[in-house]
């Protein structure tokens, strides 16, 4: 009996791993149909400077149109996109769409070359590419984008495979103009050796320390310490994930002005972000007058 019931669960382990794997496996698949029918848009959320309110950046967030389940967020599929080698073609799609919509804010003026940089989210796997480097040059060229308004956000789990390739993809791009953030600093392998060599140029605070900073003095010290560390490396901090405004006062008491939050604004579709910015302009205009 006891045997049988082991064999019993054995079988439904089994299966239950059958499925899991056939699931992963339609998700894929959905994912290269969705790249091929153009179900892939980038959502666009404000960085704002606490001080004046102004929006000096954005960062572009995936999104997937699914044509039954409406609007996917990467949470979902990210991973199977960086495991399943698609993240090159989507992650290259996301680049280049993420700089033609910077282009045309620009020609727009609905944003200025010094006063406005567009953030893409770069997977370890897209930045590892050989080619990398040559793949974000021809883009800028393609888009005619001012290089000095894209950053890329890059995470701790790029560096640990190769720093020197690291150091050297990234001081290509510098040279050109373009910028880098860590991205959820504090939460990978951080290493201030790594992070004393690496040409980064801002700091993103992850949304778990700032979730609770105003309730659990851990997450408080460890801004401290972020902010502190930036500012004698002589970064710029940016906060992720600022919902309240205690969140925000803190974050500013600790000298981290910039953020990105669903307290100024969630995540929003193209047309919605140019409306955002209309408006914003309009008001620091009239402010000025
Ligand atoms: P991330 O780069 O750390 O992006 C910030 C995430 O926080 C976004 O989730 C954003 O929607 C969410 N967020 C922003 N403000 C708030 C807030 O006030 N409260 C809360 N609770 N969340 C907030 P999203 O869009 O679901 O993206 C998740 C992750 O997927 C991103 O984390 C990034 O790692 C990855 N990702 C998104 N787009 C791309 C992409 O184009 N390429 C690559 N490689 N990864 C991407
Ligand atoms: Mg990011
Ligand atoms: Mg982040
Ligand atoms: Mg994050």
């Amino acid at each position: 009996r006891a045997k049988d019931s082991g064999r019993n669960a054995i079988q439904m382990f089994r299966r239950t791993m059958q499925d899991a794997a056939s699931e992963r496996l339609r998700l894929e698949n959905d994912l290269r149909l969705a790249l091929s029918r153009g179900e892939f848009e980038l959502n666009f959320q404000p960085q704002v400077d606490a001080r004046d309110s102004r929006v000096v950046g954005a960062e572009a967030l995936l999104r997937w149109q699914h044509p039954t389940l409406g609007p996917q967020s990467p949470g979902e599929f990210i991973q199977v996109l960086e495991e399943s080698g698609l993240i090159l073609e989507v992650g290259g799609w996301a680049l280049a769409e993420s700089c033609r919509a910077c282009k045309s804010l620009l020609g727009d003026g609905l944003v200025s070359a010094e006063q406005f940089s567009l953030c893409v989210n770069i997977s370890p796997r897209q930045f590892r590419q050989s080619d990398f480097v040559e793949r974000v040059t021809r883009t800028l060229s393609d888009s005619r984008l001012p290089a000095s308004m894209l950053k890329l956000e890059i995470t701790e789990g790029i560096v640990i495979q190769n720093l020197d390739d690291t150091i050297g993809k990234m001081r290509r791009l510098k040279k050109l103009g373009v910028s880098f953030a860590m991205d959820d600093f504090g939460t990978g392998y951080s290493s201030l050796t790594y992070l004393k060599r690496l040409p980064v140029d801002a700091l993103k605070i992850d949304q778990s320390f700032v979730r609770e900073a105003t309730h659990d003095s851990n997450d408080a010290e460890i801004i401290r310490a972020i902010v502190a560390i930036a500012r004698s490396l002589g970064l710029e901090t940016i906060a992720e994930g600022v919902e309240r405004s205690d969140q925000l006062v803190f974050l500013e008491q600790q000298g981290c002005h910039l953020y990105q939050g669903y307290l100024f604004s969630k995540p929003l579709p193209s047309a919605e972000f140019r409306t955002l910015l209309a408006n914003s302009r309009q008001r620091t205009e009239l402010a000025q007058q």
